[in-house]
């Protein structure tokens, strides 16, 4: 692996061909080979790979004014942010450029707000298995353990805590937290819900003790869940959400959004060179306009419904273990058998599914997905499933 291309840095383990084209839930390699992709660049082409609505409005767009920087107001930035408060119920947005960069100002929000209301009180709690990106503060406040040793010495300020446990967040907060970050359905960490009564006890644990709720809704926004966002079902109101992977469709865009009373940047606290671009945002305004069309969501749940179902069969069928995640944010524990091989026997077989653990496959097809093609997937990946046991039987 990653000998082909000497002048790409490995930063992970690639297959030696290169990808030219995509449509919908479809890819093809330079081979011509082609692939179905239920991983579609990590959940991040809400609407499958190249889709019209998106292509047109980035033409478009870039034919207009494809840059004029972050000094100025542009038409789809301001449409795109009335479009994301509008549906989230919070006030304010900073565009950004990945998850990892969003969750970056999110951070740095929390921490000027503490400045400012709470007597300079840093410190932030998150979560165990965590993970919120790649930048140095956002890898200290993952709680990934691999990240642990890495690229020393770490961000200060960060608590972990176990996931789903209210008192371990109890035993920590206190008045040098200015908040509690977290994901409600843990992706990395092999799709992980949080639980109903935790996330509700967290609301009011972090209101009683003035803390900001941060929700990381980079995997499970824009209506991956089978809501617009996984905060929806919890019945609760987060102070500050951050958006990333979906809202582009395939480009570029992340978001940092967050209530007035917490919005306290100053000219200067802020910025960056691309964010707010009116190709980016162009892009995010058509991919909004589909994901809220009437019936949207109720189709996701209908895909999903049918996918957590023949993954269910299957399970049952070869004795792998049981499916977790909400809408088409999926996983299926592979139980006694690799999900690592299962993944590299699927691809064999023309099917990208992830493995973000050994036991775990992870399913993010587009939302759009028909019902035809999850019948393909899973078609394919039960033949990677008995390639899995065929080879073990013949140790
Ligand atoms: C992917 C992801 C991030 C990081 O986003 P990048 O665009 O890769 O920087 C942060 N948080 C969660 C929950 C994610 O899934």
């Amino acid at each position: 692996m990653n000998t082909r291309f000497s002048s790409i840095m490995p930063i992970t383990n690639r297959p030696e061909t290169r990808f030219v084209e995509g449509k919908g839930v479809w890819l093809m390699d330079e081979m011509g080979r082609r692939y179905l992709d239920f991983m579609q660049g990590w959940a991040v082409n809400t609407l499958g790979h190249s889709p019209k609505v998106v292509v047109d409005a980035i033409a478009e767009q870039a034919g207009r004014l494809m840059n004029i920087g972050p000094a100025f107001y542009n038409e789809p930035m301001v449409a795109l942010a009335d479009q994301i408060t509008a549906h989230s119920g919070l006030d304010e947005v900073f565009f950004a450029n990945s998850g990892a960069e969003a969750n970056e100002g999110a951070i740095k929000l929390a921490r000027k707000w503490g400045t400012k209301q709470k007597n300079g009180a840093f410190e932030i709690v998150t979560m165990q298995n965590g993970f919120h990106g790649r930048t140095l503060a956002t890898m200290s406040a993952s709680g990934k353990p691999q990240f642990e040793l890495l690229f020393e010495p770490k961000v200060p300020g960060f608590i972990k805590v176990p996931f789903n446990d209210i008192g371990a967040v109890e035993a920590v907060i206190g008045e040098q937290t200015v908040a509690v970050m977290l994901e409600l359905i843990q992706g990395e960490a092999g799709v992980i819900p949080a639980d109903l009564d935790f996330v509700q006890q967290l609301r009011e644990l972090t209101s009683t003790n003035n803390c900001l709720l941060i929700i990381d809704e980079i995997q499970t926004g824009i209506a991956r869940t089978g809501q617009l966002f996984a905060f929806n079902y919890y019945g609760i109101e987060p102070d500050i959400i951050t958006l990333g992977k979906g809202p582009g469709g395939g480009v570029p865009l992340a978001a940092l959004v967050a209530t007035h009373a917490v919005s306290c940047f100053e000219p200067g606290d802020q910025g960056g060179t691309f964010n707010g671009n009116p190709v980016m945002c162009a892009a995010g305004c058509a991919v909004f306009e589909a994901v809220t069309s009437t019936q949207f969501l109720a189709t996701v749940e209908q895909c999903s419904a049918q996918l957590v179902d023949a993954l269910e069969g299957l399970a049952k069928k070869y004795g792998l273990g049981g499916v977790r995640g909400r809408g088409l944010l999926l996983a299926l524990d592979s139980g006694p058998l690799s999900a690592v091989e299962i993944a590299a026997a699927a691809f064999e077989g023309g099917l990208l599914v992830n493995a973000p653990r050994t036991d775990t496959l992870r399913f993010m097809p587009p939302l759009n997905v028909s019902a035809q093609e999850i019948g393909e997937m899973v078609a394919r990946l039960e033949r990677a499933v008995e390639q899995v046991i065929r080879e073990r039987e013949g140790e």
